[in-house]
């Protein structure tokens, strides 16, 4: 089966009342694990790369892993995606390379740090509509901006300025219908990275976990039953992960993520595509830390890279259940990009 449009993934998520997780990869191991996962669990699946994840596999190996990929596993509906696009000549370059699906974040300008006008953020999402739907792929486009930063790419903003950006519903209705995009990304208080949360008890000074505006997301799929939302920043930084990191000579502060339970909730209200980064990034460390301590005598990369992968094997098969998509990659004929063509048309 070649790489089915994510458009396809998500309608079916949307019609099975489901989620579909998008994992990161920037290499082999980690997009083994999650064909591994997908077929164990009979999962349809998003895999993306952020454009660090590009030029760190420089573009050709990401794309002849993901041919692997489909290769291997046949029976799996995968969609490519290249997550947080910063322009049309970056989601043109994606598609070139085989995409089906890009995401332009318009939420930012070029640098991937500015947070854009409204204007130009429909203006440049447009854009990419218009250029990848003729080719049947899929757009993602973002409204508001998320705290934190991944890959490089992110506007850094505090706790309290994330607040400031979060998504508004009527303007996000706005927004769908003036871009035409397939999947909308929308800030509710999530961040990239493992600190998701920057707030403090006044008290204890204790991390508190992230206040996450839900009532948004209730309110855009009450506005647009068919609109699909995606969350980004959605790893959950489980404490035993960061523990293992910790206790094998790491040092990683207290930290908070994204609570399952609000994911779950996200998906009974139009959240389709969930992005998780961190949790993979966790557990290959945490994998990889504990073989240098317990065995120091190692030095075959094997030794540290096949724990790594098992472990990242198992956050994607957790998620995959969680989310609801595994069980569901026979429910459905996989369509082409030649398909998607005509479905825009
Ligand atoms: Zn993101």
């Amino acid at each position: 089966m070649p790489l089915v449009p994510m458009r396809q993934i998500l309608d079916e998520a949307a019609k099975g009342g489901y989620g579909v997780g998008a994992f990161n990869v920037n290499n082999m191991e980690q997009i083994q694990a999650i064909m591994q996962a997908a077929n164990d669990t009979n999962s349809p699946v998003i895999i993306q790369a952020s454009r660090g994840a590009l030029k760190y596999s420089k573009m050709i190996y990401l794309k002849k892993l993901m041919e692997a990929a489909v290769e291997e596993f046949p029976h799996i509906p995968v969609a490519m995606h290249l997550d947080h696009g910063n322009s049309l000549d970056t989601c043109k370059q994606a598609i070139a390379l085989g995409f089906t699906s890009v995401m332009m974040d318009g939420s930012l300008s070029e640098d991937g740090k500015t947070p854009n006008t409204y204007e130009q953020n429909v203006d440049i999402t447009r854009q990419v509509v218009e250029y990848a739907h003729p080719l049947g792929v899929t757009v993602e486009g973002e409204l508001g901006c998320l705290g934190g930063i991944e890959d490089g790419h992110g506007a850094g903003l505090s706790a309290d300025e994330v607040d400031a950006h979060l998504t508004d519903p009527e303007q996000a209705e706005d927004f769908v219908a003036k871009t035409g995009l397939d999947a909308l990304a929308v800030a509710i208080g999530t961040s990239h990275g493992a600190y998701k949360s920057g707030r403090k008890d006044p008290e204890t000074g204790e991390m508190l976990p992230p206040k996450l505006a839900m009532e948004r997301i209730h309110e855009i799929h009450k506005r647009m039953p068919n609109c699909h939302m995606v969350m980004h920043g959605s790893s959950s930084v489980p404490k035993e992960l960061v523990d293992i990191i910790n206790q094998y000579g790491g040092n990683m502060p207290d930290t908070f993520g994204i609570p399952i339970e609000q994911i779950q909730d996200g998906i009974k209200h139009g959240v389709r595509k969930v992005n998780v980064d961190t949790d993979s990034r966790l557990a290959i460390t945490g994998a990889i830390r504990k073989v240098f301590v317990e065995k120091p005598e190692k030095f075959d990369p094997r030794d540290y890279l096949k724990p790594a992968r098992e472990a990242a094997y198992q956050v994607y098969v957790d998620r995959m259940k969680a989310f609801g998509q595994a069980g569901h990659a026979g429910d459905y004929e996989a369509i082409t990009l030649e398909d998607a063509k005509a479905y825009y048309k």
